[in-house]
């Protein structure tokens, strides 16, 4: 079997990626719906992978594999190699997590960290009613994590909440010493969402980039107490290319607050230092940015060796994206506790892929399905009116 063409169409905004084959199969990759100028870059890989044989993958991304950076450069490359593993799925009429090893679980779960309801201000009791929302949604997500100080605006909501000059733009671009007032407003709302919570609903924290190391020390032992899921992103994270694996360390050694963080991180090679070094207590890459999920495979198998939890982030995937988190989470070792729940951005994509189950979360789990590959397709005839004028022939 060889590769005779890579395409890219921009649906909606996710980027979707397309191999086709001499042998009448195709795979299906997706990227974050964050990322709609991903186009072209998905297309420069084009003259590394055409003749090649698909079922290869890792001879296939081997080629490629060096060609791709940190959030949001490793995204083509996670992409494509997606769609390899749903081609050699499909060639071999087995799903993709018996390629990756074999099914380790039943059902998958999934936690909430993109469900999201409008916060009506950001003052202890917003962020309480806020929680008491999402609880109540129909996927009975039992993990939830809120953004809090620089990750979700309450910097930019509470006055005088740290000593640096506020910035606009780009993601995450504030990073400073919290002030007195700001510790005590994140301590307060974490303590409401947690009196909502109580002990049934996990909660969990995404905080930054932007704390310094005394300030993640300082919230991450107020909150002790609280038995949060996890801190994450506290010191690097969204869109930041380097881990600063000596910082977290410190914060780790300093709390027992579980330490998170690896969303924006490319490849094994840049999770080793804060692996071996026992950094954090739990990474959380991304099958989208990683370098694909045998990449998300191999790292952890890698934390788990060395006490490392497993949370894998996902929120703005896409529902093929939800397909290869649902694969590979069910081939995990025992480290793993929950990817985050990858949501369609429009809900005419419920109506354009098949393959999903009618009710995808219940219980926050979800049934891992049994079809070949990924196990989720076009129908092509519905989804064709949402290409655009330069997509028109992407289904061709
Ligand atoms: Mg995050």
């Amino acid at each position: 079997m060889k590769i005779i063409d890579l395409k890219c169409a921009v649906i909606g905004s996710n980027p979707v990626i397309r191999i086709i084959t001499d042998a009448g199969i195709d795979g299906l990759g997706q990227a974050e719906d964050s990322k709609p100028y991903l186009k072209p870059h998905v297309l420069f890989y084009k003259r590394y992978i055409l003749g090649e044989d698909p079922t290869n993958v890792e001879r296939v991304m081997l080629k490629i594999r060096r060609l791709g950076a940190f959030k949001p450069w490793g995204s083509a490359v996670s992409a494509i190699e997606m769609a390899l593993w749903d081609i050699a799925g499909k060639a071999a009429g087995v799903p993709v997590y018996k390629l990756l090893g074999g099914k380790v679980r039943d059902q998958v779960m999934v936690y909430n960290g993109g469900v999201r309801f409008k916060m009506e201000g950001h003052q202890p009791e917003d962020y309480a009613e806020n929680m008491r929302k999402m609880i109540a949604l129909p996927h009975g997500f039992k993990i939830i994590k809120q953004g809090i100080a620089f990750h979700g605006g309450m910097h930019t909501h509470v006055p005088d909440f740290f000593y640096g000059a506020l910035q606009t733009g780009s993601p995450h671009p504030n990073r400073g010493l919290l002030t007195e007032k700001g510790m005590n407003h994140i301590i307060a709302c974490v303590e409401a969402m947690k009196s909502v919570c109580g002990d049934r609903i996990g909660l969990a924290l995404d905080c930054g980039p932007g704390f310094t190391v005394p300030d993640a020390i300082r919230l991450a032992r107020a909150v002790e107490r609280l038995n949060i899921m996890w801190c994450e992103d506290l010191i690097a994270g969204d869109y930041t290319p380097y881990t600063f694996a000596d910082a977290y360390a410190q914060i780790t050694r300093s709390t027992s607050t579980p330490i998170h963080t690896g969303e924006q991180i490319y490849l094994r090679q840049n999770f080793k230092e804060l692996i071996e070094k026992h950094a954090v207590n739990i990474i959380g890459p991304d099958p989208a940015d990683v370098g694909g999920i045998a990449e998300l495979k191999w790292i952890a198998e890698y934390a788990d060796l060395h006490g490392i939890l497993m949370a894998p982030h996902g929120t703005i995937d896409g529902v093929i994206g939800l397909a290869a988190h649902v694969q590979v989470a069910a081939a995990l070792p025992h480290n793993y506790i929950a990817f985050e729940y990858p949501f369609a951005s429009e809900s005419w994509w419920y109506e354009i892929i098949k393959g999903l189950p009618a009710t995808i979360v219940a219980n926050s789990l979800i049934d891992v399905w049994d079809t070949p590959g990924l196990g989720v397709s076009f129908d092509v005839d519905k989804a064709t009116k949402y290409l655009r004028e330069d997509d028109q022939a992407f289904f061709d």
